[in-house]
């Protein structure tokens, strides 16, 4: 770790793990409790890093400093704004590899998909300097609802919204702050985080990068601490503007409850299914599906977590599963080959072994997996066959890496079951037939359907988000932007 950059993030060390501080209104503050709590490798246990137990004064303190920069990022011109983003996406990408190692033990994720989520991170930073340059309005003529306004011209000017809380989960600790990060900085706003607490510190390094990179003082504060108490402290606070939560729905419906007249963005839970039709191609179709299962150990709000499989392919897709699944290399999170860690934490583990234990006791089959040692958190990928909708696997987020597959009569019996689920954020459709395709698009409820392939968030290139229970909104390149800014009109009345 470079010293010179990190030393004032970092109060020392305990038994080898950093004891870190926040980040509020442009300075590394211990917190006032002094009291940390602990992070931990979910792959062995140990402690890999102590983060500081924010109080509510720490979390008034940020909000305080994130409301009095908020004019001083309004005002600031777009190609400055622009400059300092670019220059903390140089300076992250120059230090990437310490926050890939920090996901890495504090996520348990595979060393090869933390380097994926950092670069993405990177990427969208860039993006975002982008942006913060082509930020436009318009205008409207006067006189298009009587002769009298015939002389007025109306400018629609964007302004940033104010003061942008992000919430957010412990699955992509880097890549979903910063896709709210970087589009409310580039619009001009200004942000307090408060990030999972099983891995909070990658948005402490971006404090860095963004510190470093001149944002002026309390345009970003980080906050850590448990959700339950500072989460809802800020989420009711009244100098919010907007809050943009990526998590559970549960939670995700509590700020929604709590928040009152603020703008809200929601990323929820999902529960997305996988529709194999008899007209497609099936090695396409179990690829896909199976990648779409089993990426970081299906912890992911688009995890395709039921298979609706017509009956006539049924058993040639679960013998391509099969063959698939095998593939998947499943061990050591700094072994670059693999692909499926350990779960987050045991009750994480727990919640999928009891899913499964329903749907046996209900009929289903375990046509693949292995025991899991006692004590660890790693989990070999389940293939479940004769899943029937009777069973809670098929509707409850599964989170794990398990494939639930159901075998349907047709078609339309599959979109009528993909859409009786109470989420709708991501759905794969696999045919050859580009009616049957246009046809599942336009008649399943979600905020996106994939045509023949697994469901991906990218770079935020296309709009990404969930309705019903799994939210409201879209996050995106271009989208977020749009979304934490407001139309402020200025109207000229000319008296000639
Ligand atoms: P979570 O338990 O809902 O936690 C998310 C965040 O909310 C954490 O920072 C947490 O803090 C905080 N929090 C907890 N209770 C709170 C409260 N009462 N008020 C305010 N904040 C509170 O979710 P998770 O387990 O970290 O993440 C997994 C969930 O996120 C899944 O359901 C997944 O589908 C969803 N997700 C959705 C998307 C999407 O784009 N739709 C993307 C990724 C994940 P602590 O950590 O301190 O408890």
């Amino acid at each position: 770790m470079s010293k010179s950059l990190f030393a004032d993030m970092i109060l020392g060390e305990k038994n080898g793990a950093p004891i870190y501080r926040m980040f509020v209104g442009g300075e590394w503050i211990d917190g006032d409790s002094g009291e940390h709590f602990e992070v931990v490798n979910p792959e062995d246990g140990k402690v890999v890093a102590l983060v500081p137990s924010g109080s509510i004064e720490n979390a008034s303190k940020a909000m305080d400093a994130a409301y009095l920069a908020r004019k001083e990022m309004e005002f600031m011109s777009p190609v400055k704004r622009s400059e300092i983003l670019a220059k903390a996406a140089a300076l992250f990408a120059e230090h990437q590899e310490e926050v890939v190692q920090r996901i890495v033990v504090e996520t348990g994720k595979p060393v090869t998909d933390a380097h994926g989520e950092v670069s993405a991170a990177i990427k969208r930073l860039q993006y975002a300097a982008e942006e913060a340059k082509s930020i436009k309005g318009e205008t409207i003529p006067g006189g298009t609802i009587s002769d009298k306004g015939v002389n007025q011209t109306a400018l629609l000017v964007r302004k940033p919204l104010g003061v942008i809380l992000g919430i957010t989960p412990f699955n992509y600790p880097c890549f979903i702050p910063m896709s709210k990060i970087a589009p409310a900085l580039a619009a001009g706003n200004t942000v307090v985080i408060k990030p999972a607490s099983s891995n909070p510190t990658a948005v402490l390094y971006l404090g860095k990068f963004l510190e470093e990179a001149g944002l002026p003082a309390g345009a970003y504060n980080v906050v850590t601490g448990g959700g339950k108490e500072l989460g809802s402290y800020l989420a009711s606070h009244p100098k919010v503007n907007m809050i943009s939560f990526t998590g559970s729905s549960k939670v995700g419906n509590e700020i929604a409850h709590q928040a009152g007249k603020v703008k809200l963005h929601l990323e929820l839970g999902g529960k997305c299914p996988s529709l194999v039709s008899q007209n497609a191609d099936l090695d396409v179709a179990a690829k896909e599906s199976v990648k779409g299962a089993l990426k970081f150990s299906g912890q992911r709000c688009d995890a395709l977590s039921r298979f609706l499989v017509e009956e006539k392919v049924y058993d040639k897709f679960v013998k391509n599963i099969l063959s698939e699944v095998k593939k998947w290399k499943v061990g050591e999170i700094q072994d670059k080959e693999t692909e499926c860690g350990p779960l987050i934490n045991e009750a994480a583990l727990m919640k999928v072994l009891d899913l499964i234990d329903d749907a046996v006791t209900k009929g289903a089959k375990v046509l693949y997996g292995k025991e899991i040692k006692e004590g660890s958190l790693l989990m070999h990928p389940v293939v479940l066959v004769d899943v029937t909708t009777k069973m809670r696997i098929a509707w409850e987020e599964t989170f794990g890496p398990v494939l639930s597959i159901i075998k349907v009569k047709d078609f339309d019996e599959a979109i009528a079951i993909a859409n009786a689920s109470e989420y709708g954020l991501d759905s794969s459709v696999f045919t050859q037939d580009v009616d049957e395709a246009m046809y599942a698009a336009n008649h399943l409820e979600s905020g996106t359907v994939q045509i023949n392939a697994a469901p991906a968030h990218g770079l935020g290139n296309f709009p990404f988000g969930g309705d019903e229970e799994s939210g409201m909104g879209r996050e995106g390149i271009g989208y977020s932007v749009q979304d934490m800014t407001k139309v402020h009109s200025i109207v000229f009345n000319p008296k000639k």
